[in-house]
């Protein structure tokens, strides 16, 4: 156990948690899409010791975190749709995925051996800060359990992690609430691994038409595993009804015979639906247990904009867990670890 100082994200917090970062302990930060956890990814130890904590699967990678884009390229190679990418979404919430550099620092486990390597300049304050203080490249994943629902304010980082990482940056409740979206351009198409906080529909304005990932085939970045980001409760989506062992997480007007609710947008309002989405989950998780429910009711969410990242999320969170286990175990024999 070591003592986890909550850190201000003033002057002092910020050099503090620098420091520890380049000492090679673990700080979680506030970022715009979910708090993260970050290592210094050109140290080994430091990045062994982030994936331990999550009980991340060693073939899931890591997003690198740079305070700018030139400090991004300058560990992977940027062609020109790349570019101007970063100069539409940076700082902001996109990951390139892009071809590693042979000179870069970063150390191989962050991209799990990959060729390619996952990058990102986030845009708030608190994380630019840090990252501009830090000089070196941050690895960092979501501030949860590997699995689990992530963190949108230090407090759901500390209910998870107390007592096993150096400290947590507290800028706030995170502001988009969805992680970023990953964009994968290492093929002869734009492929979005994973939809987030920049939309699908913003991306293929500047990046033109994106391939899908392949339905059903194997899965192009080894991270998509099927069940994530969930809470204890079993999650039924696209409810039309509520059971009274059910908990509800509504959109717009709750379903009539809700008991315990947590409204993601009264105004079917997506942008606010996506910064309360991991708050509701996991409110409605531990009320829902501490009442002796079983199981959330999730009412449809409109699978545009903002809300594909929505419903990508709640769809991992509702797939059954076995899967997850099958999937692990498939990906890892089949030579992409
Ligand atoms: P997380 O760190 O939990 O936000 O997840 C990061 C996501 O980015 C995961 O889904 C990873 O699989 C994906 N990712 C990271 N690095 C790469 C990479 N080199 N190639 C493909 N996907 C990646
Ligand atoms: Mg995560």
């Amino acid at each position: 156990m070591v003592e986890t100082g909550r850190l201000a994200p003033d002057r002092e917090g910020i050099a503090r948690a620098a420091a520890l970062l380049r000492a090679g302990y673990l700080v979680a930060f506030a970022t715009e899409t979910v708090y993260g956890l970050g290592a210094d990814a050109t140290n080994e130890a430091a990045v062994a010791a982030l994936f331990d904590v999550k009980a991340r699967p060693l073939f899931n990678p890591l997003i690198c975190h740079y305070a700018s884009a030139e400090a991004a390229f300058s560990d992977v190679a940027a062609g020109p749709l790349a570019e101007r990418l970063a100069q539409h979404f940076w700082p902001g919430p996109l990951t390139l995925v892009l071809p590693r550099r042979d000179r870069t620092r970063v150390v191989p486990a962050v991209s799990a051996h990959l060729p390619t390597l996952a990058v990102r300049v986030p845009a708030s304050p608190a994380a630019r800060a840090l990252l501009a203080a830090a000089r070196v490249p941050i690895a960092a994943p979501s501030a949860n359990p590997s699995g689990r629902v992530s963190p949108t304010t230090a407090g759901h980082v500390l209910s998870d992690l107390d007592g096993r990482i150096a400290a947590v940056l507290d800028a706030g409740s995170a502001t988009i609430g969805v992680e970023s979206s990953v964009l994968d351009l290492t093929g002869e198409q734009p492929v979005l691994l994973r939809p987030g906080g920049v939309t699908a529909e913003a991306l293929a304005a500047v990046a033109g038409p994106l391939a899908a990932r392949a339905p059903g085939g194997a899965p192009r970045a080894p991270g998509m595993l099927a069940s994530h980001y969930a809470p204890r409760l079993p999650l039924r989506l696209d409810a039309t009804d509520v059971g009274s062992e059910e908990a509800l997480l509504a959109f717009g007007a709750p379903l009539a015979g809700a008991g315990l609710t947590f409204n993601l947008s009264q105004g079917r309002d997506l942008t606010e639906a996506a910064a309360r989405l991991f708050h509701g989950l996991r409110f409605l998780d531990s009320e829902g247990r501490r009442s002796g429910l079983a199981g959330i009711a999730v009412m449809p969410i409109p699978e545009q904009g903002l809300g594909r990242a929505i419903v990508d999320r709640l769809a991992r969170a509702a797939a059954p867990r076995r899967a997850e286990l099958a999937e692990k175990v498939r990906v890892a024999g089949s030579g992409m670890a």
